[in-house]
């Protein structure tokens, strides 16, 4: 069995981004990539900018200026000013050429002619440089960025309005298992209501990645093969739910073994998620993870989440980790790694109770994932640990 870090290593090793693009309009961008390095069309700001409202001048030894024209944005006007001449001016008006500093009005009384100061202004004072923030023909942003919402407010700023970026991947849920009802029916005895489906579905939604199909199957040999089969030809990145683990009617792993599906792991040293499954069929990317809804969820979060963000072309793909000082004292059984669900709050951080795999209760009150290396058997209170932030909010 691996240990958690080489799992990790062996996804990010084994995948590449998806390598098709597509072009977007940048308001239905966001989340995507960026395919290729974005070239600024533009000097931002485009001429050198007032960064407030008051009198742009050109400076003199002397405290008075004779105040000639006003300036507001949008505003072009070709005022050329000599030592000791200033402009009113107003945040975001195009500061003339021969200004070199902007004095606020809260610092200035009235005179007949203009202004008297009390203090000598800085040079260049209150003025936003042209192309202070990105220079024509400069990289505004390079390929692979994550399209943020800042990230879009500045591309339009720069005047672009539709941008090249990696296609994200089809993804194809199946949901394997005898005893699961659909929410909303009735629940005959020895049923469970199927979970993990639509917990996968939303986290995807969430997290930007829409083209999802479901499946579900009976614990079924040929069922099973049939609907890897075709989900292989069909999506980019599959994710089974269930049916990995070694029981009579657990037919995943036979099905990926007759369907040739090359397998880069099976079983990791962690708890939950012992029973996973990763592996490639050409280019299709396969998660086999345990039904158990907690365990299912945390797998995603720590591995597909990884696999899902390389092949959309992502450059940072991982999820924030930091350092938590452990409010609950924890001792581990066994010699797995352990992903704890737990509820982090500015450095601090509660092991939560009710950490078996079955137990989406616990998840759903968590924000975060404490992370117990193979090695350590025991946190104390105080203790910092390693705190995965997860993506909830
Ligand atoms: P398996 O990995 O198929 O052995 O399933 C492990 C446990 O998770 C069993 O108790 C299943 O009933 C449960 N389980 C499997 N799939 C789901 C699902 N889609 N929704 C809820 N529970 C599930
Ligand atoms: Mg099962």
């Amino acid at each position: 069995m691996i240990s958690v870090k080489q799992a990790i290593n062996i996804v990010t090793d084994n995948l590449k981004p998806l390598g098709k693009t597509e072009t977007k309009q940048l308001g239905t961008a966001t989340n995507y990539s960026l395919f290729e390095d974005i070239i600024s069309p533009i000097d931002m700001p485009p001429f050198q900018q007032s960064a407030m409202d008051g009198y742009a001048v050109n400076l003199h030894e002397n405290l008075t200026y004779t105040i000639k024209d006003e300036i507001k944005a949008g505003d072009h006007h070709l005022s050329v000013l000599h030592k000791g001449e200033g402009v009113r001016i107003f945040t975001g008006a195009a500061v003339p050429d021969s200004a070199n500093a902007v004095i606020i009005q809260e610092k200035v009384k009235p005179t007949e002619a203009g202004i008297q100061i009390d203090t000598m202004p800085q040079l260049n004072d209150n003025i936003r440089p042209m192309g202070e923030q990105v220079k024509k023909g400069q990289v505004a942003l390079k390929a692979g960025t994550n399209l943020n919402t800042a990230a879009i407010g500045f591309l339009a700023s720069l005047g672009i309005s539709e941008v090249k970026v990696n296609q994200k991947p089809s993804v194809a849920i199946i949901v394997t298992g005898n005893e699961l009802v659909q929410p909303g029916q009735p629940l005959p005895f020895g049923k469970i209501y199927e979970s993990n489906a639509i917990m996968l579905d939303a986290t995807l939604t969430k997290l930007g990645f829409n083209d999802v199909s479901i499946y579900k199957i009976e614990d079924n040999y040929s069922a099973t093969i049939s609907v890897l089969s075709k989900a292989l030809n069909n999506h980019d990145l599959i994710i089974v739910s269930g049916g990995i683990s070694v029981g009579d009617y657990d037919f995943v792993g036979r099905a990926l073994n007759e369907l040739k599906v090359n397998q880069l792991f099976y079983k990791v040293k962690q708890k939950p998620g012992k029973p996973m499954f990763f592996g490639k069929f050409q280019e299709t990317v396969v998660f086999a993870l345990p039904g158990n809804p907690a365990a299912a969820l945390s797998c995603f979060y720590m591995y597909v989440y990884k696999a899902l963000h390389i092949l959309s072309g992502h450059n940072n793909f991982q999820l924030p980790k930091v350092e938590a000082k452990c409010q609950t004292s924890f001792i581990k059984k066994g010699g797995r790694a352990q992903f704890l669900k737990a509820q982090y709050d500015t450095g601090n951080v509660h092991i939560l109770e009710g950490q078996n795999s079955s137990m989406l209760h616990t998840f759903a009150l968590a924000n975060a994932l404490v992370y117990v290396p193979e090695e350590k058997m025991k946190i104390k209170i105080d203790e910092p640990v390693a705190t995965i932030l997860l993506p909830i909010n």
